[in-house]
């Protein structure tokens, strides 16, 4: 899919609560294979994920390496950033709230 975060936000300004639960659950069994395994994430008791989506971990604060470069959610929805736990998420770190 083409364009830029900003653009794919702009897209799914119109989506249901629904559709935006579902496709979070969605996102959410691709990011524990990538949070889950992150060396910030492992250990923590932690279980949230998504954190690109729903911004920062309440119970991270060490930044010991980010593994969301390598996540497929970063280029299906051309995130920029990195750190989503602890620096907030893909709006926040874009500056868009
Ligand atoms: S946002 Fe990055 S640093 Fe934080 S848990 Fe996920 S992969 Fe690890
Ligand atoms: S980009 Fe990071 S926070 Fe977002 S789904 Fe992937 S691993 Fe999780």
């Amino acid at each position: 899919m083409e364009g830029s975060f900003e653009e794919k936000m702009e897209m799914m300004k119109d989506m249901s609560k629904e559709e935006m639960m579902k496709r979070l659950e969605e996102l959410k069994g691709i990011c524990k294979n990538y949070c889950g395994e992150c060396p910030s994430y492992t250990g923590t008791g932690e279980t949230e994920l998504v954190f690109c989506a729903t911004g920062s971990s309440s119970i991270i604060k060490e930044e010991k390496g980010c593994l969301c470069p390598n996540c497929p959610v970063t280029e299906m929805m051309s995130l920029r950033w990195e750190y989503y736990c602890t620096r907030g998420s893909g709006r926040e770190q874009a500056g868009m709230e």
